[in-house]
């Protein structure tokens, strides 16, 4: 029967970056809790499976952003899961941190053989562990490494330069990327259409303010689509923001 602790996979765009699922699959127990405690407070959403046969059933259910994998595990050892899964199209690619009580070169190698991205050895501190993965995440997942920007419904991976509002692509032309850039980094402020020039556009150019609104109401068409709240406020003689609260 699996055991495994299944997160939603929506994630949450409504908090200010986007929370990664870190899958651990471990069978002590109270390694299990100690890890779901740092990494929930590290930010992260946290899975459990308890053997290899059940990471795999989990990984099936609902692909991790990250999976933390012990080597000595009932069942199924670390290293034929990690196998398994770097078969697969699905999760050919998915971070995979290997975690062990071996701590010799000829494991790590052989760990590493086997697909993992990363090797832990134990014991390690958990800020330590926490940072393998950031690191990681960074490498293989930038969006999920804090270099992506989220508002509301609206989520920006700055480093594949995509954009999506409630889970669906917006396409944005580059200064209508570097425009929202710009508010989802300052949400709820207001910008002059001057402030808006100098910020996206640069102080040395030269172009009309007029031209501002231009970039702003394909923004909006790109954004809203046909029926979504619009959340660029046009504020009087002022500017515009980016302002989901209403009124
Ligand atoms: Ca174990």
């Amino acid at each position: 029967m699996s055991m495994a602790t299944q997160a939603p996979s929506r994630r949450d765009a409504s908090t200010s970056s986007i929370k990664p699922r870190v899958l651990i699959v471990e069978d002590e127990t109270a390694l299990v809790e100690l890890l779901r405690y740092n990494l929930e407070q590290s930010g992260f959403r946290v899975s459990v499976a308890y053997d290899g046969e059940e990471a795999l059933a989990s990984v099936q259910d609902d692909v991790p952003d990250l999976i933390l994998l012990d080597w000595m595990l009932p069942l199924m050892s670390g290293i034929e899961v990690c196998r398994q899964l770097r078969r697969q199209t699905a999760t050919a690619n998915l971070p995979i941190i290997m975690l062990t009580a071996r701590g010799e070169e000829g494991d790590r190698v052989r760990g590493l053989d086997a697909g993992a991205d990363d090797y832990v050895s134990k014991p390690f501190s958990p800020t330590e562990l926490v940072a393998r993965i950031r690191a990681v995440l960074r490498r293989i997942r930038p969006a999920l490494a804090d270099e992506a920007l989220s508002y509301a419904d609206i989520v920006m991976d700055l480093v594949g330069h995509r954009v999506t509002r409630a889970s669906k692509p917006v396409h944005l032309g580059p200064t209508e990327f570097r425009l929202l850039r710009h508010f989802m980094e300052h949400p709820g402020r207001v910008f002059s259409r001057e402030q808006l020039l100098d910020a996206v556009w640069g102080k040395d150019v030269y172009v009309e303010a007029r031209t501002v609104d231009v970039h702003i109401r394909r923004l909006r068409i790109a954004l809203n689509g046909e029926q979504q709240v619009d959340l660029i406020r046009t504020v009087r003689a002022a500017g515009y923001a980016l302002d989901a609260t209403p009124g």
